[in-house]
């Protein structure tokens, strides 16, 4: 009789397999409440303009404070809303509250946020995030979606529809974690992008030298020549954000700037940035 129910305890399910699972559904059953119970937040991390090192952009990141389990990450909580579909509302909340914060600060700064391939296949996807800038009364210009190449693996018709609908009213498109999927021109050359994030493995990490100098200096010429941005994400040395600009990267996000921040802190770094501009009193 022991002999078969140690078999059976350790053929599938080993305890952390268990855990796991536990886990995950605990994460999916209480996602569909944690908006409701305020759970939720918007951080937000600066993206500089290498040139000037002013913010050009915050990038919108979410974020779940849990009772129990802490600080959650997006990478253990989205991939768990898009398989149940609760993306399509957690997005909608996400683009809202972004657009509230950005409408918020001076007017030179934009807003990204990220958009998972689930929320724009939706039906009404464009409608949700024009009903959330005419709610946030913000200038379209000012919002700027980031999207993977996971977007294009399939229904590229239903992605071109969306992106024609927004870039027509002036929302602009963010081409996110570049260089880790098929990095395919044809998107580019297909898709309204204006900006392309080289991702971070590029940037920091135990890969980066000199082939990874060459890649982003590849991409920031096409950049040039396109007329998009190029941001270096990841930065978290000065000799890193000396690298990227060398290669011609004209923004730059990371630690060595800052970590996403709540909105207050969001505020006062730009607040702190205006009073920076003001000519210095006259010496007495
Ligand atoms: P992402 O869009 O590529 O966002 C950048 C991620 O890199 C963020 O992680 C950010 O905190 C992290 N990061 C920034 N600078 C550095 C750095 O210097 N070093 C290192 N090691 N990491 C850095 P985060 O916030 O955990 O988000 C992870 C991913 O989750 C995001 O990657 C994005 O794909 C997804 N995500 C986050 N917020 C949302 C959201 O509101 N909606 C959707 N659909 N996805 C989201
Ligand atoms: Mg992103
Ligand atoms: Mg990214
Ligand atoms: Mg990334």
């Amino acid at each position: 009789h022991a002999k078969v129910a140690g078999r059976s305890q350790t053929s599938f399910f080993n305890p952390k397999m268990t855990r796991d699972l536990v886990r995950r559904r605990e994460i999916e059953d209480e996602l569909r409440s944690a908006i409701m119970r305020d759970e939720l937040s918007i951080y937000f991390q600066p993206i500089i303009h290498l040139d000037t090192g002013k913010i050009h952009t915050f990038e919108a990141l979410v974020r779940w404070f849990h009772p129990e389990k802490g600080e959650l990450r997006p990478d253990e909580f989205i991939p768990v809303a898009e398989e149940t579909g609760v993306i399509v509302t957690l997005g909608n909340w996400i683009t809202a509250q972004a657009a509230k914060a950005c409408a918020q600060w001076p007017e030179h700064v934009s807003v990204a946020v990220n958009l998972s391939p689930m929320q724009i296949r939706a039906p009404g996807a464009a409608l949700g995030i024009i009903n959330a800038l005419r709610e946030a009364n913000l200038d379209p210009h000012r919002l700027e979606l980031e999207v993977t190449e996971s977007l294009f693996v399939d229904d590229n018709h239903a992605t071109a529809v969306f992106m024609e609908e927004l870039s027509s009213r002036g929302v602009r498109f963010a081409l996110d974690d570049f260089g880790t999927g098929y990095s395919s021109l044809g998107y580019i050359n297909s898709f309204p992008f204006s900006k392309i994030k080289v991702d971070r493995s590029f940037v920091s990490g135990p890969n980066v030298g000199k082939k990874t100098d060459a890649i982003i200096r590849a991409v920031a010429k096409l950049g040039s020549q396109l007329d998009m941005d190029i941001v270096a994400e990841g930065i978290e040395t000065i000799d890193q954000v000396q690298s990227v600009r060398e290669a011609g990267c004209t923004l730059g996000q990371g630690y060595y700037f800052s970590r996403a921040v709540p909105d207050y802190l969001a505020a006062m770094l730009l607040t702190q940035e205006s009073d920076d501009d003001k000519p210095a009193r006259a010496q007495a």
